[in-house]
């Protein structure tokens, strides 16, 4: 009875942790941040969009058997099965917070190609911004929730064990001050590691305290080793380089050599398109044999502030 009068603690103000917080309704949640709004979150970044089979023409049967080829068969098939079957639905229910994805001259939602994919299934919001749109409009919802209550500014440095289990939370502000937080239950919405990288494409943030308070409170982790390398970022110094949306080569964009040769001729039947790892792979043995590798997306035509305003503002930022 005790447990159940304490909030739920939600730590992480990405799509994950605003969806978790929603979602828990009518049960009171304290959700926990180190930034005040969206930023700082892999989430905000994303630019691509969404895959669900909505065409009427596409299956969630073909949805999950192109994953499982991209997924190399390595993985867990049922879960595979839920989240095609489940995508449209998802989709319904971010327009419902207010995500308004982009639609065509018809009125129809646009549905875009991307690595992996045999058919166009990925909707977007203002061009390449979906993840940015996404936070604003669960963002949004949150802050309206009665049963959520929201702070930012704070880093979750340690959880509280209590005969053996989660207990609460440790934090601290942003002018240093401690304090424990009491919770029913934690929920880790806390991103990935890519920032433990040389260069990454991830915010600085991504740095993994999540899965080091998790181990820290003995938690088992598992498919550590399941890290994505997405094929293009821009190649500019720095420790985070803008992301370079795979829906560009979706548009007709393509990979070439500093020679100006097709870089993934002859290496897979999707070619540009090819799954990210497969595209990754060619990229970096390319340059670890001492080469360069050009993004020539001169032949994408139409509205590119529209499109894709986020890779057009990062290439004017850097002089391209
Ligand atoms: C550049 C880029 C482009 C992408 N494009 C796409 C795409 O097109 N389509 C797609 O499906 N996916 C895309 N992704 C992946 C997708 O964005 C992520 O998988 C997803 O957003 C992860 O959401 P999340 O809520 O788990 O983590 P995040 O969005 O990273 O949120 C983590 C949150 O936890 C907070 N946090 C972390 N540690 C602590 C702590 N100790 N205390 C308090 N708060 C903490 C952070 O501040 C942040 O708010 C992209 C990712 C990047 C980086």
């Amino acid at each position: 009875m005790r447990h159940a009068q304490l909030p739920i603690v939600v730590v992480g103000g990405g799509a994950a942790g605003l969806a978790t917080a929603l979602a828990m309704a009518p049960a009171p949640v304290r959700l926990l941040c180190r930034a005040h709004d969206g930023r700082g979150s892999a989430s905000a970044l994303a630019q691509g969009g969404i895959a669900a089979a909505l065409d009427p023409r596409d299956s969630a049967a073909a949805h999950a058997a192109d994953t499982l080829v991209a997924g190399a068969q390595h993985n867990d098939v049922a879960m595979v099965q839920w989240l095609a079957a489940g995508a449209p639905a998802a989709i319904a229910w971010l327009q419902a917070q207010g995500v308004v994805f982009d639609r065509d001259a018809q009125g129809c939602l646009q549905l875009g190609r991307e690595g992996g994919h045999s058919t166009a299934r990925i909707v977007h919001a203002g061009g390449d911004a979906s993840g940015a749109a996404l936070v604003y409009a669960l963002r949004a919802r949150v802050q309206e929730a009665a049963h959520v209550q929201w702070r930012g500014g704070v880093d979750v440095d340690g959880l509280l064990l209590r005969e053996g289990r989660v207990a609460g939370v440790r934090t601290r502000d942003e002018r240093g001050r401690r304090e424990r937080i009491e919770a029913s239950v934690v929920v880790l919405a806390t991103g990935g590691i890519g920032a433990l990288y040389a260069r990454t494409s991830n915010p600085p943030g991504a740095d993994g305290a999540g899965l080091a308070l998790g181990l820290a409170a003995g938690a088992a982790a598992r498919d550590l080793e399941f890290v994505q390398f997405h094929p293009t970022a821009l190649d500019v110094p720095g420790h985070c380089l803008p992301l370079i949306t795979e829906a560009l080569r979706g548009a007709g964009a393509r990979l070439h050599d500093g020679g100006g040769h097709a870089l993934m001729a002859g290496v897979h039947p999707l070619g540009d398109l090819a799954p990210r790892d497969v595209v990754s792979r060619r990229v970096a043995a390319e340059q670890a044999a001492g080469g360069r590798v050009w993004l020539d997306a001169t032949g994408v035509d139409g509205d590119w502030a529209r499109r894709f305003p986020t890779v057009l503002a990062a290439c004017l930022a850097h002089g391209f």
